[in-house]
């Protein structure tokens, strides 16, 4: 049986995700060879921005401007679109060209050249439609917070750039390949409504290819999928957590030795009946699994000068505690750490096979002691390759582990910060202090490494004195904070405050079942959430080039040129052709 994966748009198509690569190596370690991988994303962004394609963008959108088809609010963002028009078009091959370059896309007046054109040409593209606004991480203006809102969203603008893409492209060459089993694999929520156009797309032109989801939004939706208005929709099965194990198997039970009760974290869904074998989860044994299978994919197409590799040293949190966080429930397995020579095996025979040597260890949060050892490993591998790694802030990160993270090629780590007043710290139930984070922030800086903090106001009962305690802290520590990952509380399905809300503060006003992942809910006692609106803006003029360089680009700047290179990264003066935010 032939078997498809497929990583669908919009996602970032500078850099190969991993989950392809991954589970086409646990196919072929089971003898399963007939495998495609298919980087839907990138052939989506390959194929849309194009002169051609924009240039009709642009007709139609005049067209929608002057037949009132657009919204009140969204006529003055287009006017503005295309009044830059032809120089995004005129600017496009060049500014495609920056973004593979070796030279060019690190001077920084290029990339941003480069980058101001990319996402006007995606502006571009949307500026015809209601609701589809198309860049690397959003596909739509709807909320989508339930089953029925996704569901009217799969059904809404059938004529996108990206539909017309899947009938007119994507699906007849999927369809050529008489492919046994498509298995989508939806890591970031702006993808699922594009994977669910093209799971009816093909069930509708090919009713036999049996078509799956997997991936964390499909598991954090559990509940909504087994919905009834889900139930009636052409989707023949979906992995709850991991399908390393669970694919092959799938295979093999569409194929002939196995059977469907046997395929481990597999919900199938059929005439409208449910068959759940997501109960018990299963977890993968990490020093199982085989190296992930990154040759299969077309390397050298991404709109990067080079490939970040991404990889997974570890699964789950060891932490589990943060009030606010719904990990667990997402990611359902424990944490596990892969034997660190393997993991340092695996890079080792990536770089041989791909040439690639900048890596991404995006794996859930990594316990210090395993990151060490990971380190150790691969110098005495003599592994030469900079990295990024996640991790949390830990009272064990000092200046000896710092140094020896930088030694092994660590140029960045993420690291969740949440907040800098101490009372909130530990009603998110943290474990950490502000003292150590400043003690931390100070090791890595000194030992070259980057430091992105994820940070979020209008935690209940968040005051606004304490959220500007927060963005002082940030200001305080601007230079050894080279970019904060800032938003807004958001209620999240399965996390320890949504179980038990009045312990802080709050009422779920929503019904559970009735939601996808993020909840509604009204404060007991009203403490203003307005503030925090207005930290996430204060916090943006910090780093203002964060909204044009991206995180995998950031990272390919700092393995080139070490942390003092984000000290340009504040634009001295306006990139060319700015246009602004519609
Ligand atoms: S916020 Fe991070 S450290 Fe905390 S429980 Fe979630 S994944 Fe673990």
């Amino acid at each position: 049986m032939k078997v498809v994966l497929i990583f669908p748009p919009p996602a970032d198509p500078a850099l190969p995700y991993a989950s392809l690569p991954y589970l086409a190596a646990s196919l072929h370690q089971r003898g399963i060879k007939d495998v495609i991988q298919k980087d839907l994303n990138l052939e989506t962004f390959l194929n849309l921005l194009t002169q051609p394609q924009l240039r009709q963008a642009a007709q139609a959108a005049e067209k929608a401007l002057t037949r009132g088809d657009l919204p009140p609010d969204r006529t003055d963002p287009v006017r503005r679109i295309l009044r830059e028009a032809d120089c995004t078009i005129r600017d496009l091959p060049e500014a495609l060209s920056i973004l593979r370059d070796p030279v060019r896309f690190y001077e920084l007046d290029s990339l941003l050249f480069a980058k101001e054109v990319f996402n006007n040409a995606c502006d571009l593209l949307s500026a015809p439609f209601r609701h589809f606004r198309f860049r690397k991480y959003s596909y739509s203006t709807h909320e989508l917070l339930s089953p029925s809102e996704i569901l009217s969203a799969v059904d809404e603008e059938p004529q996108n750039p990206v539909v017309r893409f899947f009938q007119d492209n994507a699906l007849p060459d999927l369809l050529a390949l008489k492919p046994g089993l498509v298995a989508i694999s939806v890591p970031y929520f702006q993808q699922l409504v594009p994977s669910l156009i093209l799971t009816k797309l093909i069930k509708h032109r090919s009713p036999s290819t049996f078509v799956c989801l997997g991936g964390p939004i499909v598991s954090w939706g559990k509940q909504a999928l087994l919905s009834e208005s889900f139930r009636r929709f052409p989707l023949d099965g979906f992995f709850v957590g991991e399908a390393d194990t669970g694919l092959p198997e799938l295979v093999e039970a569409l194929s002939g030795p196995g059977h469907l009760h046997q395929v481990p974290n597999f919900v199938v869904l059929h005439d409208g009946k449910v068959r759940d074998y997501s109960n018990p989860p299963h977890s993968e044994d990490l020093d199982a699994l085989p190296t992930p299978a990154y040759e299969g994919l077309p390397l050298a197409d991404y709109l990067a000068p080079k490939r970040l590799i991404s990889l997974s040293l570890s699964r789950g949190c060891y932490w589990n505690r943060c009030t606010f966080c719904n990990y667990s429930f997402i990611k359902l397995g424990p944490y596990r750490f892969r034997n660190p020579a393997a993991s340092a095996r695996d890079v080792a025979a990536i770089v041989e096979k791909t040439g690639e040597d900048v890596f991404c260890f995006e794996s859930d949060v990594i316990q210090p002691e395993d990151l060490a050892a990971f380190s150790r490993e691969l110098l005495a591998q003599n592994i030469r390759i900079k990295w990024h790694a996640v991790v949390r802030f830990e009272d064990s990160i000092d200046d000896e582990f710092c140094t020896l993270l930088a030694k092994a090629g660590c140029v960045r780590l993420y690291a969740g910060l949440e907040s800098a007043c101490q009372r909130l710290l530990d009603l998110m139930d943290k474990g950490i202090t502000v003292p150590i984070i400043e003690r931390i922030l100070r090791s890595c800086s000194d030992a070259g490494i980057a430091v992105e903090a994820g940070v979020f106001f209008g935690f209940p009962s968040e005051t606004p004195a304490e959220a500007d305690q927060t963005v002082e802290f940030f200001r305080k520590h601007r230079s050894r904070i080279t970019r904060s990952d800032a938003g807004t509380f958001r209620l999240l399905r399965g996390s320890p405050i949504s179980a038990e809300p009045r312990e802080y503060g709050i009422v779920v006003t929503d019904v559970y079942e009735e939601r996808w992942f993020e909840l509604s809910y009204q404060p007991l006692e009203d403490t203003g959430r307005d503030h925090a609106v207005r930290a996430v803006a204060q916090l943006e003029t910090l780093y203002p080039a964060i909204k044009l360089i991206d995180i995998p680009e950031e990272i390919l700047l700092l393995a080139r040129l070490g942390k003092e290179a984000l000290n340009d990264l504040v634009p001295q003066r306006g990139p060319r052709n700015s246009v602004e935010p519609g």
